[in-house]
């Protein structure tokens, strides 16, 4: 079964926006998946209290016959071999962060993995880019569509489209 799958990628280490289009370029290339859409890129600022630069966002939607764990996997081993990620801190610099923010309308709730992302009513930085490709999905949790919630958000997170 084909599935609409959408990943937000996020980088603040290195050339930003080369780290993005690298990463769109990886998925890719993934087994029975096709990148479907890509948003627009935003320089975001960061999260949380860990001093770092701004970061690159963008979110696309990838269509897909690998199962979320086997997508997770793979989007792990982009981290790993491609952008050399290792695991530091929390929050923290990182040259590529790729997540899963949806995956049809699945819900999964397992250790290491939780779909829809547990954060991403509340994150500004996926939240928009994911608007401009999936703006009338519903969340599978929550029931409303992506517009809403971006509607709805309260938060002063800067979000710049490049
Ligand atoms: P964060 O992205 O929250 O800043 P990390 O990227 O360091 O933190 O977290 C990585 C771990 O988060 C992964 O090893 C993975 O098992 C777990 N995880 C749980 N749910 C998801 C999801 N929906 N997408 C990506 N990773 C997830
Ligand atoms: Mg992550």
């Amino acid at each position: 079964m084909e599935i609409d799958a959408y990943i937000s990628l996020g980088s603040n280490i290195g050339d930003r926006e080369l780290n993005l289009l690298r990463a769109v370029a990886e998925i890719g290339k993934l087994p029975e998946s096709r990148v479907t859409a890509l948003s627009s890129f935003y320089e975001t600022s960061p999260v949380g209290n860990v001093e770092q630069d701004s970061f690159y966002n963008a979110v696309i939607r990838l269509t897909t016959r690998l199962e979320p764990r086997k997508l997770l996997m793979s989007l792990l081993t982009i981290e790993s071999d491609t952008f050399k990620r290792t695991r530091t801190i929390h929050q923290g610099p990182r040259r590529m962060d790729l997540d899963i923010l949806i995956y049809g309308n699945f819900k999964i709730n397992e250790d290491d993995l939780i779909v829809p992302h547990p954060r991403l009513s509340e994150r500004r930085f996926a939240l928009q880019p994911l608007c401009e490709i999936a703006g009338d999905v519903v969340h599978p949790l929550i029931g409303k569509s992506m517009s809403e919630l971006l509607a709805n958000l309260k938060s002063d997170e800067t979000v710049v489209k490049l």
